[in-house]
């Protein structure tokens, strides 16, 4: 076994024990400990993302993604009376082809360029270290977490973004059964494999009024995240005391939906999101209605979700994609039109990734998301 192998084991292990000491685990305290270990969660070693790692990203198939999105920053930025300076913080980076693309598309407004100060959210060392090589001349400050990059902003007024970030983020959850709802634990099994348990809880503890809890079938799942809406409750907070805009696209539903979308990859195939900790990236499928609530409750305003593909559309990256093209050799020509297809598509990124902007509540809607 490589030393990484022997780390992990290792992490599946301290988990075992810690099961069979304290009792099963709920999802999101397993999840967390599988990705964010230090030494041996999922994010703590490796290089995840890209086309060699285990997906591959809407930035990294095409420069268009980021360069929509750095206009986006830079309009809602002059809409907010040009602050200076301000917080362009990114929550998960990965390899840091959005920033790169943000910035060089942001380079239409020096003074824009000039107030940003760039704070990376990046658990990942050896993703960090990726990041500052495809950003030689930013000089990010980089922060381990949301919670400590949001307190380090203080009275900033802030812009950002995160793409597929928040399905990375831990979720519990719960099951309908006979007897009423039970939270689906991580257990072992007589063999010592970790497996589900149900433990009984009350009400699921959800603050989403349009689901009906109540008449759910049985075998129905529901899915609640604490950290995603203490997430939301604290960017809806800092955007209407503090001023700025987020960006957030991910793939998800827009209306509250029973269900279960944990999900596993490893290099790129599904995997058993149980199997060997610290070896799949887990996400899950992002509640953007109740994400929005939680934002709103805490003073911003939501808009969107809309389809990713409408989103781009609407911000003119079809007109983009000509323009690139009029430059472009017939193979880099296709390739370009290869890309913006699997972005705008609905059978392919369009529609199951959506786009929400929160913002503060006295703004009109951010551009791509008017009606
Ligand atoms: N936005 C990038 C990568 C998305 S993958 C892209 O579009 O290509 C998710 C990213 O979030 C990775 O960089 C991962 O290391 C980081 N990440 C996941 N969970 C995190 C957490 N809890 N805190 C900080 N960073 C995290």
């Amino acid at each position: 076994m490589s030393k990484t192998e022997t780390e992990q084991s290792d992490l599946g292990q301290s988990l075992r024990r810690h099961i069979e000491r304290d009792g099963p685990l709920p999802l999101d305290a397993y999840w967390r400990a599988a990705m964010t270990t230090p030494g041996a969660g999922y994010y703590m070693g490796g290089q995840p993302i890209g086309a060699a790692g285990d997906f591959i990203t809407a930035p990294e198939i095409s420069q268009i993604f980021g360069e929509m999105i750095g206009l986006w920053l830079v309009e809602a930025w002059t809409q907010a009376g040009k602050p200076a300076p301000f917080a362009l913080m990114e929550l998960g980076p990965g390899r840091g082809q959005l920033m790169a693309d943000i910035l060089r598309a942001a380079k239409l407004a020096p003074d824009f360029i000039a107030a940003a100060r760039i704070h990376l959210v990046e658990i990942s060392p050896t993703l960090r270290q990726v990041q500052a090589e495809k950003l030689p001349d930013w000089r990010p400050i980089w922060h381990a977490g949301w919670r400590a990059a949001m307190e380090a902003l203080e009275a900033m007024p802030l812009f950002l973004v995160a793409n597929e970030f928040i399905d990375a983020l831990p979720i519990r959850q719960f099951e309908r059964t006979r007897a009423g709802w039970r939270e689906r634990l991580v257990g072992l099994d007589d063999d010592a494999a970790f497996t589900f348990a149900l433990a009984p809880v009350g009400d699921p503890p959800i603050g989403n009024l349009s689901l009906d809890v109540a008449g759910a079938p049985e075998g129905a799942i529901l899915e609640w995240s604490p950290e995603r809406q203490a997430l939301a409750a604290a960017l809806g907070r800092h955007l209407s005391d503090m001023d700025g805009a987020a960006l957030l696209i991910d793939y998800g539903h827009g209306s509250a939906k029973l269900g279960d979308s944990l999900q596993a990859l490893k290099s790129g195939k599904p995997a058993n999101a149980l199997k060997a900790p610290g070896r799949a990236d887990i996400t899950s499928h992002v509640d953007f209605h109740s994400f929005k609530r939680a934002a709103e409750v805490a003073g911003a305003r939501a808009w969107g979700p809309i389809d990713q593909g409408v989103f781009l559309r609407n911000l003119g990256a079809d007109a983009r994609a000509a323009h690139l093209k009029r430059t472009a050799t017939p193979e880099a020509a296709a390739e370009i039109a290869r890309g913006l297809d699997r972005l705008l598509h609905p059978l392919a990124m369009g529609s199951l990734f959506k786009a929400m902007a929160l913002l503060p509540a006295v703004y009109p809607p951010p551009a791509g998301f008017e009606a």
